[in-house]
């Protein structure tokens, strides 16, 4: 960087976190529920109501009106046009038996396989409300990935279960889904009210519903709100893009770069979270977020069933209608993994300076560790926030150029999910445009809680990483 007020890590010691006498202060204000988010108890409300609708809105347009946006065009027509969108939700998307069969079995499958598998032992970050404590998290997603393809697979390949089931079914499947979200929140706020686990509570109902009471949920060994995280939807979403191309495999004797292009994507994705996840813990997720409607409906329902409306729209379409000449498959593909590799190297490169700082020097190489993935005499700016080197901004690698080079390079992925089907229908975009909504909202939340907590220090590190988003342009 160059920059006279950032410092070299390969200076200092690795050293045990001591949290300051103001920065333990600080924290307690950061535990404490200060002002409403997303609108408060109305806002919260109507997202909590609007969603799920939205959901089923838009998964009928593209699985029985071509991706266009039905509506009714007179007053008259309201009443009917009602009535028609109940009965499609009543006949495809009820939640049958089979669907709560295999939503349900990967469930348990997935938690079966999180709690016996051997993994990666990772500290997390200190947790301000139970005494700076690190809880201890056992990181074996990659080890359940892979038994899950080969059981898949197995299953497959002896007709016991055909993939090609898991679309047939996404109606069912996701108000399954949204059923499980829904009993997961509500379940999960008595059980804390009820164990006095809780934190940051405003004290209104629906409010802390959606926020969450807990913050750290285990069962046994797992902490549910990472096993949520990188279980669940990821796993739904790349199944059901695998479950895409064995339909069209069987229908059309072949699987198009289109629909390849998303198995590739949405494996990637699943596979980056589970080969990086002893970086999860550092994550705003896991030490801020509480285990709340907001992250479960989303884990449970929002993600799984609105990310890849590509993959809807690819299985009622046929693929003459997506086809994209040679030069622009490659610029797909080529911006997919240039995309990829920005955001897996930079959330790489905060995680393992945040782990060097935590005093760990050894790192898991998972498949694939990619060049750059840490970075070698690291600059960055040491705050008052800790004693000695815990809380230090990074300000070397990706992080140089931007305070949230992540954001954006996720944000272009998101985009790519949708543009593979071209412009035949808005719906495929549902996805980039809500994540650019709730990143930005994010990085709203997480600047204005890095500001309390660092204060002047997090002005001097906007001084030196001026851009938000993109070097030059925001
Ligand atoms: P970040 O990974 O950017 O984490 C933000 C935190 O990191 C800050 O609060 C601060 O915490 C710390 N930090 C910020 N800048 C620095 C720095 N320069 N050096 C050291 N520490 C720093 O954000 P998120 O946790 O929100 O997101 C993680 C990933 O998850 C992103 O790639 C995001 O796109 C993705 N994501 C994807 C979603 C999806 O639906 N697909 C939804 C939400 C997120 P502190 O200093 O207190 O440790």
């Amino acid at each position: 960087m160059g920059d006279s007020k950032s410092k070299n890590a390969s200076a200092a010691k690795p050293d045990v976190i001591v949290i300051s006498e103001a920065g333990q202060e600080v924290d307690k204000r950061l535990d404490q529920h200060m002002s409403y988010e997303f609108g408060g108890p109305f806002g919260v409300a109507a997202i909590m109501t609007g969603f799920p609708l939205l959901m089923y809105y838009l998964w009928i347009c593209l699985w029985f009106y071509d991706g266009h946006l039905v509506y009714p065009t007179a007053l008259d027509d309201v009443q009917p046009f009602l009535g028609r969108m109940w009965s499609h939700v009543q006949e495809d998307a009820n939640p049958s038996l089979y669907a709560w069969k295999v939503y349900g079995g990967n469930m348990v499958f997935q938690l079966f396989l999180a709690w016996v598998m051997p993994g990666h032992i990772q500290e997390g970050l200190p947790v301000p409300s139970l005494g700076y404590k690190k809880l201890i998290y056992n990181c074996n997603a990659l080890g359940c990935f892979y038994a899950t393809l080969a059981t898949a697979f197995t299953l497959h390949y002896t007709h016991t279960f055909r993939l090609t089931e898991i679309l047939d079914n996404f109606g069912h499947l996701m108000s399954v889904g949204m059923i499980v979200g829904f009993a997961t929140s509500f379940g999960m706020y008595f059980i804390g009210v009820a164990t006095g686990n809780t934190i940051r509570m405003s004290g209104n109902f629906i409010y802390d519903v959606f926020m969450g009471a807990i913050l750290n949920p285990r069962l046994g060994p797992i902490d549910l709100k990472m096993w949520a995280e990188v279980r669940v939807p990821w796993v739904i979403v790349f199944f059901l893009s695998v479950s895409g191309g064995c339909k069209q495999y069987e229908e059309y004797g072949y699987v198009t770069p289109n629909m390849a292009f998303m198995i590739l994507a949405t494996g990637l994705y699943l596979n980056a979270c589970a080969k990086g996840e002893e970086c999860i813990p550092q994550t705003w997720d896991m030490y801020h977020e509480k285990w709340g409607f907001m992250v479960i409906f989303w884990n449970a329902a929002g993600v799984p069933f609105s990310y890849i409306y590509s993959i809807v729209y690819m299985a009622r379409q046929d693929p003459s209608k997506y086809r994209f000449p040679t030069p622009v498959y490659v610029l797909m593909f080529g911006t997919l993994l240039t995309a990829y590799f920005i955001w897996d190297t930079s959330m790489s490169q905060k995680s393992r300076f945040k782990m060097q700082t935590q005093g760990i020097t050894t790192f898991r190489k998972s498949f694939p560790q990619l060049p750059w993935s840490i970075i070698k005499n690291p600059t960055y700016i040491q705050t008052a926030h800790g004693f000695v080197a815990a809380n230090r901004l990074l300000t070397s690698g990706w992080w140089a150029y931007s305070r949230k080079p992540n954001y954006v390079a996720d944000w272009t992925m998101s985009f790519l999910w949708g543009a593979i089907i071209g412009t035949n229908s808005i719906i495929p975009y549902f996805y980039s445009m809500f994540f650019i909504t709730v990143l930005i909202h994010r990085v709203g939340r997480d600047f204005e809680r890095c500001a309390i907590k660092y204060g002047k220090d997090w002005e001097r590190y906007c001084e030196v990483v001026k851009w938000k988003f993109i070097p030059g342009v925001y």
